[in-house]
């Protein structure tokens, strides 16, 4: 089977050294093995889009030498497939209208892996369609579990660690969990890898995927980049990676990744040489690590 794998960078700012890592640890990944790497930017949750962030990380990507296959594929554009999947989790009862507000279920009390559990409060409510509501995904009892490439095995048991969870929120924008499987399945993704921030959604999207009867892809989840001890994001005003200084940040991704870097004189080489010497059982086994100076 050909290799299909992707970056899925969100356009709420330029690259950093963190997303930096998650690109190019895919990348590499796709292109080891001779196979496809797509370019899909995360725009679902339009509110958070920064305008000119999409433009900034293509060019960014472009003096990086991280070259993507087929057409920039943008979520905002394909909100009538999330809504087909939508309307497969209901008609077969697996998904509800929900319109419990944020300080009802925080009241619930009930601590999760990601805030408070939801009771299930709307399970039989029948919310109807004319009432502002949440879509929620209906959860089945036992564990799922996920083997990570890097990571081991990742298990989680819905129903207690996080309660029927939302696929489409009340102000009518789908939820990532819902897009990213759907868009997933939809470029024929066989590898995702991505930063271990993740690591605990994959459960969700794994359960998802079997509702809509979807295969699930292989993960591999590689360290999230902190540094002082706090993750490397926009909001922490992390540098963004200059096109000047494009083989130095290279460079460094592949030292945190486990590899060693040639000598490689352009990017081109660098990668190149990067992609056949790539070896993800050297990836560190942690969810987070420290990241170099920035250059
Ligand atoms: N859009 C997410 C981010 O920028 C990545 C999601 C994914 O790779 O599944 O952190």
């Amino acid at each position: 089977m050909r290799t299909i794998g992707r970056f899925a960078p969100s356009p709420t700012g330029p690259l950093h050294f963190g997303s930096l890592v998650a690109a190019v640890a895919s990348w590499l990944d796709a292109r080891a093995a001779g196979g496809e790497w797509h370019l899909r930017i995360e725009d679902v949750d339009t509110t958070r889009t920064v305008p000119g962030a999409e433009a900034t990380i293509l060019r960014q990507l472009e003096s990086l030498g991280l070259t993507w296959d087929g057409l920039v594929v943008r979520q905002s554009e394909r909100t009538a497939r999330y809504d087909e999947a939508l309307e497969h989790l209901a008609s077969a009862r697996l998904a509800y209208r929900c319109r419990c507000s944020r300080k009802e279920i925080a009241d619930s009390a009930l601590r999760g892996i990601d805030g408070v559990v939801y009771p299930g409060t709307c399970r039989d409510a029948h919310v109807p369609d004319q009432e502002a509501a949440a879509v929620r995904f209906r959860v089945s009892a036992g564990r799922v579990a996920v083997q990570d490439r890097a990571q081991g095995d990742i298990a989680q048991d819905l129903p207690r660690d996080l309660g029927d969870f939302v696929v489409k929120r009340r102000d009518g924008l789908h939820a990532y969990q819902l897009a990213v499987v759907v868009d997933d399945a939809d470029l024929g993704v066989t590898d995702v890898v991505r930063g271990a921030d993740l690591l605990d959604s994959t459960p969700r999207q794994a359960a998802l995927q079997r509702a809509l009867g979807l295969p699930t892809p292989r993960y591999l989840h590689v360290p999230v980049a902190t540094r002082n001890g706090e993750k490397l994001s926009k909001q922490t005003l992390a540098p963004a990676i200059e096109a000047s200084r494009a083989m130095e940040a290279l460079r460094n991704a592949l030292v945190f990744l486990g590899q060693e870097p040639s000598a490689g004189g352009t990017v081109r080489a660098l990668l190149c040489d990067a992609a056949a010497r790539w070896d993800p059982n050297r990836i560190p086994r942690h969810r987070a690590m420290e990241a170099p100076p920035a250059p």
